[in-house]
């Protein structure tokens, strides 16, 4: 099912370099990293393997970008990145069907996503005027205290394939919003969605060496970014393992880092639950990018009350509703599976939960459509014991478990060393505060099955990492906080 198409033919805002200072800059071909469509098997294009030297010219140009970007007014970074944005939404068609192609996710979902990714920068636009600092009461007469913000300088950015444009996109934002500079690192498998970013903000002025992006290898990237003098901070989106490896070589260089990381997010359904807006959020919630997003229902629990009507018509939802294909095909909602890897994965965990009892009643196999494309799964009398209780699936697969009361629930859900997202469903208000405080997770959706937006902080407690994205607390991340004393006032 290989095949090679002429990349700048059949794709538009395909770009097959790395952004330098300024410079798109190619590699040897026979030095490269091939990108395939996981739809089709095709390749649709080739980007640099770039490593440690390449870096550090990206990096000494984010430091003298600093230099320009972090001395002009928030103002005029915000008039140029709400350029950038527009240019974004302008393309918003044409960008979606990219990352489609290098992804696999449905358009609908690829629109919006990069919808996102331009309110993102929009947000931190705005936001960048408003890092206010503070004059604190002096306990001297003669001395004042003032207190500022400033820019922390150049910041490494790493990020993942299952969001290529928004992952990248509200790291940009903050970070150029703050009056810092960046390079970045995108997935190997989805960097052209990262590279379009970068063309498009040079398009709309920002100047050069302000945003950077390196494709390559990913440990070589990251240990020039954590070993670099002029690297203030890392900033990482992806896997807890990869995050815990990063961290403690960037803090071993004294950096400051932002770890976004694994999930294994609980859905709970109550007694009390309206039913029918329980199923409707787990199939957003489970489904959405064929179940791959680090916000996914992981663990689905439906208390014993409502056990059966819920997992009947939450059946009946995934059969009648979902449909697995080619993204670029506007029926589709569920696309194929990243990569072989990801399909064995999911295929590991169903196997170990029907050998543990449970029982597949839709789906529970590759699909028809071959490839890296899965069925739709459901499986019932999901129990602690299985893996899928511990382990991220990653993929389109809901387990449903049954407990008896609210203290079970908060238990089993809370029985992991993740804490990104959670989502219950309760109609009891004193259940829903109960529940809500219980829960050890930096995001809870109540009655809601996605809840991410510009306007909230995202991060996660435990094992899926550290600092925030998003909202007013975002910026706090590419900030240094300035005291300064100012005395002899002779008062
Ligand atoms: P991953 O394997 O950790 O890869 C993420 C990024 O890290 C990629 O750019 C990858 O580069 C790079 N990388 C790989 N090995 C590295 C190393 N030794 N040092 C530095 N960077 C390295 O994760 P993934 O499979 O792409 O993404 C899925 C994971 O991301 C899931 O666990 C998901 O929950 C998590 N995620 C979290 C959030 C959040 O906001 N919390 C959002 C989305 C996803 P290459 O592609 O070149 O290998």
């Amino acid at each position: 099912m290989t095949s090679t198409v002429s990349p700048t033919k059949d794709i538009p805002l395909l770009r097959e370099a790395c952004l330098i200072g300024g410079k798109w800059v190619s590699g040897d071909e026979s030095n490269s990293i091939s990108v395939n469509n996981p739809a089709t098997g095709a390749i649709i294009g080739r980007v640099p393997r770039f490593g440690r030297p390449e870096t550090a010219e990206a990096i000494s140009a984010a430091h003298t970008a600093f230099k320009v970007w972090s001395k002009m007014t928030a103002v005029e970074r915000c008039n140029l990145m709400l350029a950038w944005a527009d240019l974004i939404s302008e393309n918003q068609k044409e960008l979606a069907q990219l990352l489609t192609i290098e992804m696999g996710k449905p358009l609908a979902e690829s629109m919006g996503e990069v919808g996102i990714t331009a309110n993102y920068i929009r947000f931190f636009a705005e936001e960048g005027k408003r890092v206010y600092g503070d004059v604190i009461p002096s306990p001297w007469k003669d001395r004042r205290i003032m207190v500022t913000k400033e820019p922390l300088g150049v910041v490494g950015a790493i990020t993942p394939w299952n969001f290529p444009s928004s992952m990248l996109g509200r790291k940009l934002a903050a970070a150029l919003g703050s009056g810092c500079t960046v390079v970045a690192k995108p997935a190997s498998q989805t960097p052209y969605s990262a590279l379009i970013l970068g063309e498009l903000a040079e398009k709309a002025g920002i100047p050069a060496g302000v945003i950077n992006i390196i494709t390559g290898s990913a440990a070589q990237i990251a240990d020039e970014m954590c070993e670099n003098e002029n690297v203030r901070k890392i900033t990482f989106t992806g896997s807890t393992p990869v995050g815990k490896q990063l961290a403690s070589k960037a803090l071993a260089n004294m950096k400051k880092v932002s770890m976004e990381l694994g999930g294994n997010a609980p859905f709970i359904v109550f007694d009390s639950a309206d039913i029918d807006k329980a199923v409707d959020g787990a199939i957003a919630s489970k489904f959405r990018n064929s179940g791959q997003t680090c916000v996914c229902a992981n663990r689905i629990y439906a208390q014993a009350g409502i056990y059966d009507e819920f997992s009947a018509k939450l059946k009946a939802a995934i059969d009648e509703q979902l449909r697995v294909g080619d993204g670029l095909d506007p029926d589709v909602n569920q696309g194929p599976l990243i990569d072989e890897h990801a399909v064995a994965k999911v295929e590991e965990l169903i196997t170990d939960a029907v050998e543990k009892g449970g029982t597949v009643v839709s789906g529970g196999k590759r699909d028809a459509h071959g490839g890296s494309f899965f069925e739709p799964t459901l499986l019932l009398n999901a129990t602690p014991d299985m893996k899928v209780a511990k382990e991220e699936t990653f993929g389109p697969f809901a387990p449903v478990f049954k407990f008896e009361s609210e203290d079970d629930a908060i238990r089993m859900a809370n029985d992991t060393e993740y804490g990104l997202a959670c989502y219950f469903y309760s109609q009891d208000l004193g259940q829903t505060f109960r529940v809500m405080e219980a829960l050890e997770y930096g995001l809870v959706g109540v009655n809601e099955g996605v809840i991410t937006t510009e306007y909230a902080p995202f991060g996660g407690y435990k094992d899926s990492g550290m600092g925030n994205e998003g909202s007013k607390y975002g910026i706090d991340d590419y900030i240094n906080i300035k005291y300064s004393c100012i005395g002899g006032l002779g008062i």
